[in-house]
């Protein structure tokens, strides 16, 4: 299929599959094993100035958009996702300061960040607000010098290995969701800790992490935008982020495609390779056309959020909800007609199926999108009328 990618995405999109397969497949199996944060692949991709290309000129970046960083996402994720979502989740802690930012917070934060020196991280969920956000109790009260900080923070991404915070928390409780702001929080600002280390099914090599605030002070300069725009800001970030975790299936989906294909050609039964077996060709054809429909539809909603469309709530969900979709379907059966050896921890397989499932289910669960894109259709049908 052809994407009409310019020259510079197609030499971006190059470079990280080298860098997927030079020095990600290597070392992909044991970090999994091992559930070990990838640094050493985070220096090789600051060396590659991937860090740069999600952030703009002015601050020492390359000035990519949402395109770009999913040709990148979608190319590591290819080898492993654990890795592509350590990387892609620096650009949603920054997504946030970059949109909404004073020129004094993005020039002191985001050439560290464009250099791959400082990860970041963004900190919603709670244990009491998943998929229901607006329900976090966090509390960021003012203070002499800033806001006092107190709450805990589930399940983030980056935790512990990130220096920079992007905490969405209450400055006015009474308000719930409308009384949420932004902060930028630092690793070492005394009364932020670290908790609980998950275990989990895929993506093991990433970092998910319990925050922990206990008056935690954090200087007024580091509130972003406006004090209440917070629950707003962060549902307009997942808007334009979706894409990436849609990238991010489409990645995984792709290495099983091919992981199949390689498997079922040289595997014999019954005198034959299994790629010769109708029934296999009409799954391997019915995994390809997925793929390549996942791929149309990620890049069209990166695109669209590349146009700087004011509302893309419903492309980018669309985007996410089906290639996650695509990615569960591919894997399991990827994994199934290469039977025995698509189970075991000796081919990648096992690994690629465990790892797509997360993409159902984070940066808004796919039940949640998909109301979200029924709302949409609603709404867009009653204008009409
Ligand atoms: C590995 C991992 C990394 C993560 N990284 C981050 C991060 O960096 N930053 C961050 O802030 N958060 C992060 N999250 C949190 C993630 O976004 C949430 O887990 C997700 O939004 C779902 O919330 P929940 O787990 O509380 O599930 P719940 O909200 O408890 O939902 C459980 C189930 O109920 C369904 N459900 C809930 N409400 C509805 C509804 N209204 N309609 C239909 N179905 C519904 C859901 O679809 C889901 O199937 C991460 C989570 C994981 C697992």
């Amino acid at each position: 299929m052809e994407y009409f990618l310019t020259e510079e995405q197609k030499t971006i999109k190059s470079l990280a599959r080298r860098i997927a397969e030079e020095k990600i497949l290597p070392v992909r199996a044991e970090l999994d094993e091992k559930e070990e944060f990838p640094w050493a692949i985070m220096k090789d991709l600051a060396d590659a100035d991937m860090f740069r290309v999600f952030i703009p000129e002015e601050y020492e970046g390359l000035g990519g958009g949402c395109l770009e960083l999913c040709l990148i996402v979608e190319e590591l994720s290819r080898v492993c996702s654990a890795i592509s979502v350590s990387y892609a989740a620096s650009s949603l802690g920054c997504f946030t300061l970059m949109g909404y930012g004073t020129e004094a917070q993005k020039q002191k934060y985001l050439p560290d960040i464009a250099s791959g020196k400082k990860l970041t991280a963004f900190a919603l969920t709670e244990p009491t607000a998943g998929s229901d956000a607006g329900a976090i109790k966090t509390t960021a009260e003012r203070a002499e010098g800033g806001y006092v900080l107190n709450g805990t923070k589930q399940y983030i991404t980056n935790g512990g290995e990130a220096e920079i915070y992007t905490v969405i928390a209450l400055t006015e409780k009474t308000k719930g969701a409308r009384g949420a702001s932004a902060l930028l929080v630092e690793k070492d600002t005394p009364g932020f800790s670290f908790g609980k280390k998950e275990r989990k099914m895929g993506i093991r090599a990433s970092s998910t992490r319990e925050l922990i605030f206990r008056n935690c002070l954090v200087p007024e300069e580091n509130l972003i935008g406006k004090e209440g725009a917070g629950f707003i800001m962060a549902m307009k970030l997942f808007d334009k982020s979706r894409p990436g975790i849609g990238a991010q299936a489409l990645g995984v989906a792709q290495g099983a495609l091919e992981a199949a294909v390689d498997y079922t050609r040289q595997r014999i039964q019954f005198g034959q390779p299994l790629i010769s077996l109708p029934v296999v060709q009409d799954i391997l054809a019915d995994m390809a056309t997925q793929v390549e429909a996942a791929r149309a539809l990620v890049y069209a909603a990166a695109r669209t959020v590349d146009s700087g469309a004011k509302k893309v709530t419903e492309e980018s969900a669309m985007a996410k909800v089906f290639a996650s979709d695509v990615a569960m379907k591919v894997t399991t059966d990827a994994v199934q007609i290469c039977g025995g050896a698509g189970y075991m921890k000796d081919y990648p397989l096992e690994k690629m199926m465990r790892d797509a499932k997360i993409t159902q289910i984070y940066e808004g669960s796919n039940q949640v999108l998909r109301n979200a894109i029924a709302i949409e259709l609603r709404k867009r049908r009653a204008k009409t009328e």
